[in-house]
């Protein structure tokens, strides 16, 4: 049985309640993220672990009165503006205590030791030999929670509740302490050369104000043995001139005892809304079709890629402290580099994608929203369901519940699906209610699977379009990389200037590859059956998925059925190419 001794409960008895309260109150906000018992009097190591702890706001209690005292000759500041606090075990304890009964208003010692497990963390570092003493002041630290931490080698009694570390390196000690308590540690922002604010977030870099135009892969993966804090530039920085969307990769680092692979894409998602942030700086797209373009303006006041993997480092702790500790950062600009990122992200992505498969919208009773986007496009959201990721393709049904266990409250909200409207076009009353709520009545309705009626909106972060082919009785879908004219007459840019509007257009919609391989693929409109045209290279990429639900149908050959720029320039093209082929488009009822 645990238990608080005679001698801490005195002490908490004793202690200033006006001082409690006042120093206090940092553990139980956060700013304080947690304490630690500095046991022991190695002099000559203590200061390099007390710098690295007091760096993270933690609050340190020298308990060895002689290595207080030799702290204070060597110049180190003492007292609690420093967070180094000169107190013996019992009186530290005590403190802790009374914090515990003032702010967890707990009334029997049991109670009180429960809420200073749970809510005031903190572990013992042991500097120097493992004298019985020290040991004796280390367990009881240990019924406050307390882990016991040492350089030195330690032989732990079985009985202890906590763990008991020793050998660890002298640079691991408070990393390590920070991570069996699960202390959430509030990283600064760096010093940046220009503004960071969510003001910034829509910002448009356009080709001639741009000084760096990457283009690439990032990824978001968990880690070992991860130097917290490294960022490390391979490849020429963006003073080198690397206009025209250059190479590009970043790789992010994580881990955490929290930290699962299933938060990685949660992560990854997040990387947009984190360096839109930074003025002068435009992020959009994801995983493989990333596009990064920083202006010549920002990069003239000194904006480089080590400050975007600083702000990376940083942001990622004080969003999801609550599930990661360490984070590097690689960002690559090496030309021969960047596509060995490229193809690890690739094999990683098509890992993630496979865990849905198969899975229905019938199988579930819930769906999932979703609002990063409204930082570049106010009015946006995606509601997401297994069989309908959102317009990225980045964030599916798993992803989305994912981040709703992490953030409970954020950009990610479940909705019951509940009043079917309209089974073909995929409306249910509380999914139309959410999307009026979200988009601040913009939307009235959200079909999740028609184009042509009540269709959702695209914020611009889509790698297709498919759009109406009125005389075709069809629809054509492009892919961003597409440069020529479409047989609607309209290129990419034209098409993703209205699509990307956010306003939907019934008839026009803006996707990923991904939703193309789902059976309810503008299902309300006739599904796949529809697709009369697409680009050639899209065509070939995506022909495995497309032949895979035209086979689950009986339709054999449909993939070659679909007219491409190399047999149709123009609708009346498209349509002698349907009639010559037989495309099963003609016989479907009217789209419009
Ligand atoms: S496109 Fe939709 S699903 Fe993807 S991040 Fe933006 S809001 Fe979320």
């Amino acid at each position: 049985m645990t238990k608080v001794s005679a001698d801490i409960l005195s002490a908490a008895a004793s202690a200033n309640d006006a001082e409690v309260r006042r120093r206090g109150i940092g553990l139980i906000d956060g700013t304080i993220p947690g304490y630690v018992l500095l046991l022991g009097d190695d002099e000559a190591n203590a200061p390099v672990l007390i710098e690295s702890l007091t760096r993270k706001n933690i609050v340190v209690f020298v308990a060895d009165d002689t290595l207080a005292e030799s702290l204070r000759d060597a110049g180190v500041s003492l007292g609690w503006e420093s967070r180094v606090v000169p107190l013996d075990l019992v009186g530290a304890l005590g403190f802790v205590t009374r914090v515990a009964q003032i702010f967890g208003n707990t009334d029997t010692p049991e109670a009180t030791l429960d809420y200073a497990r749970g809510r005031l963390r903190g572990f013992s570092v042991l500097l120097g030999q493992p004298t019985p003493e020290r040991l004796k002041a280390a367990r009881d630290a240990a019924e406050f929670g307390c882990p016991l931490l040492s350089s030195a080698e330690l032989e732990p009694g079985a009985d202890w509740e906590t763990a008991v570390i020793g050998g660890l390196a002298l640079d691991s000690l408070a990393q390590t302490g920070i991570e069996e308590r699960g202390l959430r540690i509030h990283v600064p922002l760096p010093e940046l050369p220009v503004k960071y604010s969510e003001d910034f977030a829509g910002e448009i870099v356009r080709d001639d104000k741009a000084g760096a135009a990457l283009y690439g892969a990032e990824l978001v993966v968990t880690g070992q043995n991860l130097v917290d804090g490294q960022v490390t530039i391979v490849g020429p920085d963006l003073d080198a001139g690397l206009t025209g969307d250059q190479p590009y990769g970043l790789l992010v680092e994580v881990s955490g005892r929290a930290m699962q692979p299933d938060f990685e894409n949660v992560l990854e998602r997040e990387i947009e809304n984190l360096l839109n942030q930074v003025n002068g700086v435009m992020h959009r797209g994801q995983r493989a079709d990333t596009s990064l373009r920083v202006s010549q303006k920002a990069i003239d006041a000194g904006l480089r890629l080590r400050h975007l993997g600083e702000i990376m480092h940083a942001r990622y702790h004080n969003e999801f402290g609550n599930i990661l500790s360490r984070v590097q950062v690689t960002i690559i600009t090496d030309p021969e580099q960047a596509p060995t990122l490229a193809e690890r992200a690739q094999a990683v992505y098509d890992r993630r994608d496979e865990r849905l498969s198969g899975m229905t919208d019938e199988e579930v009773d819930t769906f999932y929203t979703c609002t990063l986007c409204q930082s570049i496009s106010p009015s946006h959201v995606c509601v997401i369901s297994p069989e309908h990721v959102g317009v990225c393709g980045a964030m599916d049904w798993m992803d989305a519940q994912a981040a709703v266990n992490i953030r409970p409250v954020g950009p990610n909200q479940a909705v019951k699906k509940e009043g079917l409207l309209d089974a073909r076009l995929g409306q249910w009353e509380s999914v139309n209610r959410v999307a009026q709520k979200e988009t601040g009545g913009a939307l009235e309705a959200y079909s999740l699977y028609s184009m042509m009626e009540s269709p959702g909106p695209a914020c611009g972060d889509f790698d297709c379009i498919t759009a109406m082919l009125p005389l075709s009785n069809g629809v054509m879908v492009l892919g961003r990389a597409y440069e020529g004219l479409t047989p609607s007459g309209m290129d990419w840019a034209m098409l993703y200037e209205m699509v990307g509007a956010c306003t939907p257009v019934p008839g026009f919609i803006g996707h990923s590859k991904r939703a193309l391989g789902s059976p309810k693929f503008i299902a309300g409109d006739g599904g796949w059956r529809r697709i009369v045209w697409m680009d050639h290279a899209l065509r070939e990429e995506l022909r495995p998925a497309l032949e895979s639900l035209a086979a689950e149908a009986g339709l054999l050959g449909f993939v070659d059925m679909i007219a491409t720029e190399r047999e149709a320039t123009s609708e009346d093209e498209v349509l002698a190419h349907m009639e010559a082929v037989g495309h099963p488009a003609l016989a479907m009822e009217p789209m419009i």
